[in-house]
């Protein structure tokens, strides 16, 4: 009962309920428009898989971290996908960004110059998201590079900047008038402000509130600074302001922004402790799953796996799983977690191994070749496995590793 490849682990991608899962949350958001995040290979549900899966219904709008993410991204979804990336250093190749009509988020002052220098060379207007960093600490402009950043940008703004930018640097008349139009006018456009929370997870914190009112004086900020360059910045009407994610796309009504970027939920998992993917209306996209190999009689006393850390307490029956910490399954929900066979429960006995682990299946009803669901639909919840590995669901799905195919069903 392996498929023709012969895999024996494989991830399941059900395109039908990400799609829905788009449809719900999409409609829980409106007016504010779904952003969809698709980085870490989205979330371990395969890339190409997900990104395709939601442009075919419809869906324009991609968010990832990295920028070989976003290249990736552009060669898979063509020309009409918006791509939004956010992560890169002091190397990464920014004209490649930009020739690829990447927009970026921007993170700190010399990236401005950085950003603007690219779409100079590349000859391109360069689309960008500020984005601050209303208290997660992490990624994003701290306020005292926040003013620095307004003010680098009035500067850019200003009539003055603007006309020393249009001089050549040698005063050549030209002998005739272009025939064509000119090239685009290499430039910054000032298209989104972005900000990310810290613990919209946990509903009852006062720290979302303040981010809020963090986020919305920068945004009352930059409307100024673009209102102020009357145009040469872009348009503050037209700005894309966007800070929630799963947690807060989920929780906090109205929501603030005119954008959401979300992620989580989207592959039908819960963001929040105390509700589960139905209760949200979602449905888990990923079902990982494997089959029974072997099967062994164990008598009373027998241990299973390295380190001998569990016995048997009885005679029993141990099946053999195929898919340990090589396909990105937690070793450290060893002797915790639960896996389905037939719609039964059975526990995971022993340290899994890097490439299998042992189920004791005791006098249950399980043959060799049946389907083992590690989790997802018919099976534990990624959540469970968070709790049994001392993670979270977000971790279990992303883990999974390329040994693993993905299936679309
Ligand atoms: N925005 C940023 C900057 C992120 O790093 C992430 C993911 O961690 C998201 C949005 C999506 O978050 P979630 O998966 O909770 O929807």
């Amino acid at each position: 009962s392996t498929d023709s490849t012969g895999a024996l682990v494989k991830a399941e991608i059900d395109v039908a309920a990400l799609r829905a899962n788009a449809a719900v949350l999409a409609e829980r958001l409106a007016p504010a428009r779904l952003k969809c995040v698709v980085k870490a290979n989205a979330y371990g549900h395969g890339i190409d898989i997900v990104a395709r899966g939601l442009f075919a219904a419809g869906w324009r709008d991609f968010c990832v971290a990295t920028i070989s993410e976003a290249l990736h991204l552009r060669e898979s979804l063509g020309e009409e996908a918006t791509i939004t990336a956010w992560l890169y250093g002091p190397s990464t190749d920014l004209e490649a960004a930009l020739a690829a009509r990447i927009e970026l988020g921007v993170s700190t002052v010399d990236s401005i110059d950085r950003i603007r220098d690219a779409a100079r060379s590349t000859n391109t207007v360069a689309r960008v998201h500020l984005k601050v960093d209303t208290g997660l600490g992490r990624n994003g402009l701290a306020p005292a590079d926040w003013a620095t950043a307004l003010e680098k940008l009035r500067v850019l703004g200003s009539d003055t900047e603007s006309a020393a930018d249009a001089e050549p640097a040698v005063d050549v008349e030209p002998a005739v008038e272009p025939a064509v139009e000119p090239a685009v006018e290499p430039s910054l456009e000032i298209v989104g402000l972005m900000s990310h929370y810290a613990v919209a997870d946990e509903p009852e914190r006062v720290e979302t509130s303040q981010q809020t009112q963090v986020f919305d004086s920068a945004h009352r900020e930059l409307t100024a600074v673009l209102d102020g360059a009357q145009g040469r910045l872009g348009e503050s009407e037209r700005l894309e302001v966007h800070i929630a994610n799963s947690p807060a796309a989920l929780t906090l009504s109205p929501l603030p922004g005119t954008s959401a970027r979300v992620g989580l939920s989207l592959y039908g998992l819960s963001p929040l402790e105390d509700k589960d993917a139905h209760d949200l209306g979602l449905v888990p996209v990923m079902r990982l799953v494997s089959h029974v190999v072997n099967l062994k009689d164990i008598p009373s006393g027998h241990g299973a796996s390295y380190g001998l850390t569990f016995t048997a307490r009885t005679d029993t029956r141990f099946a053999l799983v195929p898919g340990g910490y090589g396909d990105g399954i937690a070793r450290t929900a060893s002797n915790r977690a639960e896996v389905s066979i037939r719609g039964t429960r059975y526990p995971v006995v022993g340290r899994i191994a890097m490439d299998q682990m042992i189920v004791e299946v005791g006098a249950g009803e399980v043959a060799i070749g049946d389907e083992v669901v590690i989790f997802g639909p018919d099976g534990p919840s990624a959540a469970e496995w968070g709790a049994w590995a001392d993670t979270i669901n977000y971790e279990i799905v992303t883990r999974i590793s390329d040994r693993v195919d993905r299936v679309e069903v």
